[in-house]
């Protein structure tokens, strides 16, 4: 069993009936009742405000959340994604650098208790979903760095203090990897963020294009080469695979409870919920693998299982929605809504044909066996 994150079953009645009456609108209220639980920063230390949360129980908690709320869940994921990030990074960080990460940590935390929402604001148009393919650039100025670049969909839009977002870096930054992870304040100079969102799921989630003109960062994330030494992707996979999870277990509920009559739909809800199980199981499992720098044999359990659960939680929406009857069949019930969120879970990084090309070049049977 996981032990639920203290505070979430407080907060879920409010959002789910904030959810029903007013499903479009950017949560706000939502998000600071979120914040004032610790979900975003629980996976910082008790002294920086948080309690030390393992990835499994943040899993558990965005999945849970998710099953109320997609919209909710895919937004907060971003700021609680970055909490593990920035507590990797101070613990895996070289000695040269383990000082200034644990600062950094400090400083996010506090931000974190101000309320302030780091987002991420990665995904670049023709990228493909790939880090490698970044076209972003940072380039060094007396002062720090400067960026340039655009970048798509980056939720919470303008609600964001700052965007956490990837640059390639000149190799005038010493031990530099291909590309960087930098934070920048979203009011500052340079820094344009669209309106130009029109989700066919997960709309209240202001997923917006950002445009940065040199626009000065505040700081690197972590220290140079950060993304290769720490490699902290696999972390925020695990919270996207959720978010599609919460999905399917949304609908088993809309449809489940109370119990149908129909022996036929008991049956399929029964089936329903043994996949809806066994992929939780899978994905927890898999959580509790994680810890920096865990190499490519984990990296490559945790892309077969963002793969695997996002994938068949949308198949299981769409076979749950087929069953539930014309009186659902409406743009705006929640059973639709459930629906069409489902799918970003396939969409966010990476996104599936990406997914399904990595799966095929490392392909190999002997690493898996240890995980
Ligand atoms: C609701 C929602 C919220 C999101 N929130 C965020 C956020 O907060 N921050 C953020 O940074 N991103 C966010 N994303 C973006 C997401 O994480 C993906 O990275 C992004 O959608 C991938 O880019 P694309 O699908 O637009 O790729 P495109 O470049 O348009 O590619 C389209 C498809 O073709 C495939 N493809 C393209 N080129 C190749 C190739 N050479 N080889 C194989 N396959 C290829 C891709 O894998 C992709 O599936 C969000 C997405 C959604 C749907």
């Amino acid at each position: 069993m996981t032990k639920r994150l203290a505070g979430l079953d407080d907060v879920l009645p409010g959002i789910r009936e904030r959810e029903t009456s007013d499903p479009e609108a950017y949560p706000a209220r939502t998000i600071a009742d979120l914040y004032a639980i610790g979900l975003p920063q629980a996976p910082f230390p008790a002294a920086l405000g948080g309690s030390e949360c393992s990835l499994r129980r943040s899993v558990d908690a965005i999945e849970t959340l998710a099953g109320v709320s997609p919209a909710a869940a895919l937004l907060i994921s971003m700021p609680l994604g970055l909490a593990g990030f920035v507590v990797a990074g101070a613990s895996a960080a070289p000695a040269a650098h383990r000082k200034a990460c644990g600062e950094q940590a400090e400083q996010v935390a506090a931000d974190y208790r101000a309320g302030r929402i780091y987002a991420a604001c990665n995904s670049e148009k023709g990228a493909g979903g790939s880090v490698a393919a970044t076209q972003t650039v940072a380039r060094r100025a007396a002062d720090g760095f400067r960026i340039t670049g655009e970048k798509i969909l980056a939720s919470f839009g303008r609600h964001a203090s700052h965007f956490f977002s990837t640059a390639k870096v000149s190799q005038d930054l010493p031990g530099a990897g291909t590309v960087e992870a930098f934070f920048i304040r979203t009011v500052a100079p340079g820094v344009e963020i669209l309106t130009d969102w029109d989700g066919f799921g997960m709309r209240p989630t202001e997923s917006q294009t950002v445009r940065y003109r040199d626009a000065p960062a505040e700081s690197l994330l972590g220290f140079p080469n950060y993304l290769e030494i720490v490699q902290p992707i696999p972390y925020a996979y695990c919270l996207f695979a959720a978010i599609s999870l919460g999905c399917a277990r949304g609908l088993l509920h809309a449809l489940g409870v109370p119990a149908p009559q129909s022996p036929a739909l008991r049956l399929r809800l029964s089936e329903a919920l043994m996949r809806y199980e066994a992929m939780r199981a899978y994905l927890l499992e898999t959580a509790d693998g994680w810890r920096p720098a865990a190499g490519p044999s984990y990296a490559a359990r945790v892309l077969r299982a963002k793969t695997y659960v996002t994938q068949e939680s949308t198949r299981l929406c769409a076979e749950l929605f087929a069953l539930s009857g014309g009186r659902h069949y409406r743009r705006t019930s929640p059973v639709a809504r459930l629906l069409a969120a489902s799918f970003a879970g396939t969409a966010l990084r990476p996104p599936l044909p990406l997914a399904l090309d990595a799966l095929v070049e490392s392909f190999a049977l002997e690493d898996s066996a240890s995980h």
